[in-house]
């Protein structure tokens, strides 16, 4: 390959993963020209913890189950691996070192970008990678750029539909801000139908479906501990 590996890191708490997460990176990956997006479940995520969040080997799961079948896609284990609370700048470190020479991308939902500046070391964050940030019903790209103050306004392109993005585009430090056909999906109310046994059809795959009603989780009762297999594997997780 001439130009150098497109990887993004698609961070979230994943309690679950569900259609509009997935649609999301099929657009982003499809229009940034990724060759890989790397789906990582926080093992604690600091802006979400909660009494009742899935165990993480539960989500982490269900990403495995929703990533199935697609080459470019993979659950990645490594904040999960880390354990305690999920700071992005950590796993951006930990995935620059085994990717040295690859181009690190971070998707994000407006609503999570445009609290960007409270994430640990955020212009770190902000240095470290490209950042992709999309629409999503309830939160749009204005909000979330101006957020950032003015400093940052020159960083950020708005990805305007049928330009085309270059290699030059990729300055470091840059955002792209993405108006996509986003899903009115969230965890949340994925949980709460779950609750009430209603059915997931066409909220998350059916695999994941499956998985959510076999380990009952979101049922109020909690779930029983996460049998061995369910935890992650240590080897072999990254395609
Ligand atoms: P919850 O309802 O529990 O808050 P969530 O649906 O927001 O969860 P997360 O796992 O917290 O899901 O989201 C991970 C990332 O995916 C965030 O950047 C978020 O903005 C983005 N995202 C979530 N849902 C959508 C959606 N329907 N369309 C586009 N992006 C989404």
């Amino acid at each position: 390959m001439s130009r150098p590996e497109r990887i993004a890191i698609f961070g979230g708490t994943f309690d679950p993963i569900h259609a509009g997460h997935l649609r999301s990176a099929r657009i982003v990956g499809r229009r940034l020209g990724l060759d890989r997006i790397l789906f990582v479940p926080a093992s604690i995520p600091p802006h979400k913890a909660r009494p009742g969040l899935a165990a993480a080997a539960d989500r982490y799961r269900m990403v495995r189950l929703a990533v199935a079948g697609r080459k470019d896609w993979t659950a990645s284990p490594v904040e999960i691996r880390a354990g305690g609370t999920s700071f992005s700048i950590r796993t951006i470190e930990r995935l620059r070192r085994r990717y040295p020479r690859a181009r690190l991308f971070f998707i994000a939902g407006a609503d999570a970008f445009r609290e960007i500046k409270t994430w640990r070391e955020w212009e770190r964050v902000l240095q470290s990678c490209l950042f992709i940030v999309t629409t999503r019903p309830g939160a749009g790209l204005d909000a979330a750029a101006k957020g950032l103050g003015r400093a940052y306004g020159g960083r950020v392109r708005t990805l305007r539909p049928g330009v085309a993005v270059r290699e030059a585009d990729f300055a470091p430090g840059r955002i792209f801000l993405l108006k996509i056909d986003a899903l009115p999906v969230s965890s949340t109310a994925i949980r709460e139908k779950a609750r009430r046994g209603e059915s997931l059809r066409g909220l998350v795959p059916s695999a994941v479906a499956a998985y959510i009603r076999s380990r009952k989780l979101y049922e109020a009762s909690p779930a029983s501990p996460v049998p061995p297999q369910s935890a992650p594997r240590r080897h072999g997780i990254h395609r």
